[in-house]
């Protein structure tokens, strides 16, 4: 591709241009025997019970402070598998390229999906790459599908939390909403904030490791902890409570989020898990978390009080109880 400086419709066609961007950038970049052998259909072979899901990446920039939308699919299908038990094992990725891209973005996108397979211990086996005309997507859109094996005896489910699980994150909730925001340059908003982008299944095997007994994982991305927190109530038919004081917002996500007039337990994250367990493991389980790369700050923010109506309650600084809800319309479009 060394005289080529921009995608062109003939990139997508299946003929010569396809098979040099093939040739000499997705293979090279993503080699692997199930991937190399270059059939219709990757060949896997995989034992017992499989999770299966899929994410649609529209992130807009595609390049953020933090990361950019190639690690960003990898990172979300791995870490959707690893909430549920699963060991992430292979992927499959499908891009939507906009004629005009430039090829040195879609290089430093597929070398940042290959880090962070690589990193994550997944395989990208399979996938597909089409161009649109200019102005029929906006530079580049991707679809990323994950299988992972869940070990026999786990069983996580948003429907399993109970009266007296304590609820736990693993760090500071806001950066990568905010990242992107900040990022736009509609917004002209100089700030530090970093997205916490990373894929979470290593530190999620620490937490099985440290505890047999956990009853609900779930990533908090588009609408953030609060929406996560409602889905996980409504699941379980239990009433939550959450202390503000114990949410561990950093400074910068708190300045941001006042500037712009919205809530931090709102505002997406990419690299949060949020781990419902028996009180009697939260201690253990910390101690997990806080060993790993992605879990210093990690911490109690809350638990479930009765099995009830399900609703998130917040507990305010000033001693005030309120109804956190979900998240209503969109707060903040294509943050993932
Ligand atoms: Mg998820």
């Amino acid at each position: 591709m060394k005289n080529d400086k921009r995608i062109l419709l003939a990139h997508g066609s299946g003929g010569k241009l396809t098979h040099r961007l093939l040739t000499e950038l997705v293979f090279p970049s993503f080699s692997n025997p199930i991937l190399d052998a270059a059939e219709d259909a990757a060949i896997c072979r995989l034992p017992g019970k499989v999770a299966f899901t899929t994410d649609s990446f529209v992130v807009q920039p595609i390049f953020f402070p933090g990361g950019d939308i190639g690690k960003l699919s990898v990172c979300g299908t791995v870490n959707d598998l690893a909430v549920m038990g699963a060991t992430p094992r292979f992927l499959t990725a499908a891009c939507i390229v906009e004629e005009g891209l430039e090829i040195t973005a879609l290089e430093k996108i597929i070398a940042s999906m290959a880090r962070a397979a690589v990193d994550a211990g997944v395989a990208i086996v399979g996938g597909d790459l089409k161009v649109v005309e200019k102005n029929a997507c906006d530079r580049i859109f991707i679809t990323t599908t994950g299988i992972g094996i869940i070990p026999q005896k786990i069983k996580i489910s948003a429907a399993n939390a109970r009266p007296g699980d304590v609820i736990l994150v693993n760090g500071f909730i806001g950066e990568h909403g905010c990242a992107v925001m900040a990022s736009r340059q509609d917004y002209g908003l100089k700030t530090s904030i970093t997205s916490d982008c990373a894929s979470l299944n290593g530190l999620i095997s620490a937490i099985l490791a440290a505890s047999k007994d956990v009853h609900v994982m779930r990533d908090p991305t588009r609408g953030g902890v609060a929406t996560t927190l409602n889905e996980i109530a409504s699941a379980s038919g239990v009433e939550i409570l959450v202390e503000e004081k114990s949410l561990p917002v950093p400074e910068a996500v708190r300045g941001f989020c006042e500037l712009l007039g919205i809530d931090p337990l709102y505002i997406a994250n990419e690299g949060k898990v949020l781990v419902f367990a028996p009180e009697k493991d939260g201690p253990e389980i910390l101690r997990a978390m806080k060993r790993h790369p992605l879990g210093k700050h990690a911490c109690a923010i809350g638990r479930v009080i009765a099995k009830a109506d399900p609703q998130v309650l917040l507990q305010t600084c000033i001693g005030s109880t309120r109804i956190l809800d979900m998240l209503t319309g969109e707060q903040l479009p294509r943050i993932c």
